[in-house]
């Protein structure tokens, strides 16, 4: 039976293309700049996202550590979201690997505004900590994108403390494809820009870190002292290039998939959403039966082949369309949470 597996776009499988480009793909030693396949994506990457360089990673994370420990030194700190991932998704590795510490801003909706970042400036006073970086992570992880003047003003602001930018991009082309603009402008308003090819572009593998000519060099140098240099990697980097030519054309129907599913939940009793902070592929969602119970529920879906997580934090949960999510699947979620909750007292 076809699993409907709703937990995250991470598990998207290489199609069938992929899995044929991995296979013939021409390769070298990346290490030596010789993998042409990694070179070619990385090219391609770069131009996508209107930069001049880009770094293949095996990671999101490594991604995003090695922006920040190119941009700042130890001692030197960052602003972060307090739920942004670079803050509190990637195992405390800014303090760890980058000993970057991070003054964090908390708002409902995870965005960093142009006063909370002349706020959190540390003024130039020995005792304090010198502010080098702002990180801005657009989707945020709760799923919601950030309007671009609020980007533009929050950017304008650092500019003017000379801070340095990183965008945690993940899901970048989601996210441009909902505020109906292109990548590069949301990249544009930053010194470098992170996203994964992991995720809703299916790739099983792989992120890219963009920049400058400058930036990407000496990222790369910090790659290699974190273990990410990789040899032939032009293996994985084939999907990489399938998933920037076929797989970013069709995000649209992921998030046609997220709202229908949405809609469809909004309608249950015993469900608070809110459609409207549904902006990507990602359904956001509360019980307020008192009867729900997360495992009774996981349990519940699974038995109908539907694989769904668990509470998230909070009492709240999260459905996420993707490749392997049709929007026959999504009817079949959504009557399935609305069966459980009538097995409820
Ligand atoms: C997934 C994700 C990352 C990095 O993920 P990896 O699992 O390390 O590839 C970074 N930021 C955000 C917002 C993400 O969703």
């Amino acid at each position: 039976m076809h699993t409907i597996d709703l937990r995250s776009d991470t598990v998207t499988q290489p199609t069938d293309e992929m899995r044929h480009a991995m296979a013939t793909a021409a390769v070298g030693d990346d290490v030596y700049g010789d993998d042409p396949t990694v070179n070619r994506l990385e090219e391609m990457a770069a131009a996508h996202m209107g930069k001049e360089a880009a770094l293949f990673v095996p990671t999101g994370t490594m991604a995003n550590q090695l922006a920040i420990m190119t941009h700042a030194r130890p001692g030197e700190e960052m602003i972060a979201a307090l739920r942004s991932h670079t803050f509190s998704g990637e195992g405390g590795a800014a303090a760890r690997f980058c000993g970057v510490p991070c003054t964090t801003v908390d708002r409902p909706d995870d965005s960093i505004t142009a006063e909370d970042v002349h706020t959190c400036v540390k003024p130039d006073d020995y005792h304090c900590p010198i502010t080098r970086l702002l990180c801005l992570e657009n989707a945020t992880n709760g799923g919601t994108v950030i309007p671009m003047h609020t980007m533009q003003a929050t950017c304008a602001a650092a500019r003017e403390h000379g801070l340095s930018i990183h965008l945690d991009g993940a899901r970048i082309f989601n996210t441009a494809l909902a505020l109906g603009v292109q990548p590069q402008q949301l990249a544009a308003l930053a010194d470098s820009v992170m996203f994964c090819l992991s995720k809703g572009l299916c790739s099983p593998v792989g992120s890219m870190l963009c920049g400058s000519a400058a930036f990407i060099k000496k990222a790369r140098r910090n790659r290699k002292a974190m273990g990410g240099g990789m040899r032939q990697a032009g293996v994985l980097a084939a999907c990489g290039i399938l998933s920037l030519e076929k797989m970013v054309p069709r995000l649209y129907q992921d998030h046609q998939n997220a709202g229908q599913l949405a809609h469809h939940m909004a309608a249950l009793r015993g469900i608070a959403i809110d459609p409207t902070r549904v902006h990507i592929n990602m359904v956001w969602w509360s019980p307020t039966h008192p009867g729900f119970s997360s495992p009774a529920f996981v349990a519940f879906l699974h038995a109908r082949g539907i694989q769904a997580n668990g509470d998230m934090g909070g009492g709240r949960y999260r459905f996420v369309t993707h490749h392997g999510i049709s929007a026959a699947d999504v009817e079949m979620a959504s009557e399935a949470v609305r069966a459980y909750i009538e097995t409820l007292p």
